[in-house]
């Protein structure tokens, strides 16, 4: 005989564990089934060996503060403000504050923190917008959802006339046209600009790269990563949460597909045979893999199959992590390699021709005697060679070009860990790599999330409902994705 429960949650990154803590709070009987030997998916904390602990994959934040109160999570709230670091090749890097700036431009220290004060309310605006559940456009939508969109038009018009002018005007602009309008300086703009397109797959002159740097913005709280380190206590404390409520979390346990009868969702078949049933099922795996692999396309609507198979997802990430003897000489923060807008164009043009960026963006941060690097752009899909070859290339690019500023980086390694958009893939579930689950991109944003007409986390199966960053809420690691899928369900 098969288990039974209220709702089976496939995935424990945070998103899923959110879900599950929200409906286990509400009594729901929930089991939560994750196909990697430990819970975190994205936000994990994990050992490469000896010593070399590290947070593998996503960099630094913290989860909505009010999901944090609601699931009683003992996590603090993070006050920190860690340095925001342009390197420059003279080893006179510059911090990005009003005082810093000035020692390039006087103009650009006056208006930095107006840009600040404008970003840290537009960011607070798109949090708004991804706390709401969206209407299912064009379709006709209720009262709730009617509800939802009201209160975010208040926020926009509590914003002020001048703010949410500037916010809808920011979205779909280019990042370089953003920052040109505050500074004039190319440090301070490319550095700035670096933010927008850390995990899109889009270079700053592209079309909707305000809308991501805004996005990463509210994220960060700001253009420095904070928590480095401790991603691994967001999900630990979210999957305690999940037992403390009485939901059950199986680790190893890799759903191979949905049991669907008659358009209906009615269970789940792991990769080993065993078979569990639910009244609902919630997937935190990305749509394209939720959808076209574990419900497949013979169950759905052949139009709604055709536009989840256009979910635009397009890895370029890769991680190298080194375990050094803490000799390194990288300062402490979020240091960018960004020393032009043209030169993180020119980084974004490779992947347009599958190839791996010669010149890459680069974001550096440390915890302990570990160094993180985040390299872009290297693209899932190469044109040639594949993953198995490619990853040296990668490893020595990053460490090679990070060593022309810190020339005591190379000695001081003793050990490396690197993660290509593949290893995304097959290790942390990731589509062809996309670290969010989908691009985020305008197209792809509200109700177009993750596709034009199925933005309130409902599917064509009924009682199947997805709940991870590829929705409307996601990526990044507010939680929203999962709690407004919880709250989708009442
Ligand atoms: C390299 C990298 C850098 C990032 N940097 C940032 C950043 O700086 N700022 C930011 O805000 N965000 C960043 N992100 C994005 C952010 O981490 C993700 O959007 C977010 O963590 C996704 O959470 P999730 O719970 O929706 O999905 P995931 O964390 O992807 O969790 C999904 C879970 O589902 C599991 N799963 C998948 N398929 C199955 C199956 N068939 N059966 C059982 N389990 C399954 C997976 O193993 C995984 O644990 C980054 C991500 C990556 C990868």
């Amino acid at each position: 005989m098969t288990k039974h429960y209220d709702t089976i949650i496939i995935g424990a990154g945070h998103n899923g564990l959110v879900a599950a803590a929200y409906l286990a709070k509400q009594g729901k009987k929930v089991l939560v089934l994750e196909r990697r030997a430990i819970v975190g998916g994205s936000v994990v904390t994990e050992s490469f060996g000896d010593g070399f602990a590290v947070d593998s994959v996503f960099t630094g934040g913290s989860l909505r503060p009010d999901i944090v109160k609601d699931l009683k999570l003992p996590l603090p709230e993070v006050k920190e403000k860690p340095a925001f670091i342009s390197l420059q090749p003279d080893g006179n890097h510059i911090a990005l504050d009003a005082e810093s700036i000035k020692r390039i431009s006087e103009k650009d220290a006056a208006r930095f923190p107006e840009f600040v004060r404008f970003m840290d309310k537009a960011a607070s605006i798109l949090d708004t917008a991804y706390a709401t559940i969206m209407p299912r456009l064009p379709m006709n939508f209720g009262i709730k959802e009617g509800y939802g969109l009201l209160e975010l038009g208040l926020e926009l018009k509590l914003a002020g006339r001048k703010d949410m002018l500037n916010f809808i005007r920011a979205l779909p602009m280019t990042a370089q046209e953003l920052v040109e309008e505050y500074f004039e300086s190319e440090i301070v703009k490319a550095a700035i600009c670096a933010v927008a397109i850390h995990g899109s797959t889009l270079g700053p002159m592209g079309a909707g790269t305000g809308y991501t740097l805004i996005h990463n913005w509210m994220n960060r709280g700001g253009l420095a990563h904070k928590n480095v380190g401790k991603a691994g206590e967001i999900t630990t404390a979210l999957a305690n949460a999940v037992k403390a409520f009485g939901g059950e979390i199986r680790t190893e346990a890799e759903v191979a597909s949905i049991k669907i009868e008659s358009q209906i969702a009615k269970g789940v078949i792991l990769a080993n045979g065993e078979e569990i049933s639910a009244n609902q099922i919630f997937s935190s795996a990305d749509p394209k893999h939720t959808l076209l692999k574990l419900v497949g396309a013979q169950d759905l609507p052949p139009e709604f199959v055709w536009h989840t198979q256009s979910i635009k997802m397009r890895g370029s990430v890769a991680k190298i992590h080194l375990q050094t003897n803490g000799n390194h000489g990288i300062p402490a923060g979020t240091a960018v390699l960004a020393p032009s807008i043209k030169y993180l164009e020119k980084a974004y043009d490779a992947t347009k021709y599958g190839e791996i960026s010669e010149k890459p963006y680069l974001e550096v941060t440390t915890s302990g005697n570990t160094v993180s690097i985040h390299f872009q752009f290297a693209p899932y899909n190469l044109k040639h060679g594949n993953w198995n070859v490619e990853r040296e290339k990668v490893e020595n690019l990053a460490i090679n070009t990070l060593a022309e500023f810190f020339p005591n980086l190379k000695s001081s390694i003793v050990n490396r860990k690197s993660i290509t958009p593949l290893d995304l893939e097959e290790t942390y579930g990731l589509t062809e790599g996309d670290i969010n689950h989908g691009q985020l991109m305008l197209d792809q944003f509200l109700f177009m999330r993750p596709i034009p007409g199925w933005s309130n986390h409902k599917t064509p199966i009924d009682n199947l409902y997805l709940c991870g960053s590829g929705v409307h809420g996601g990526g990044g690691v507010s939680g929203a994705a999962g709690r407004n899928a919880a709250k989708a369900l009442k």
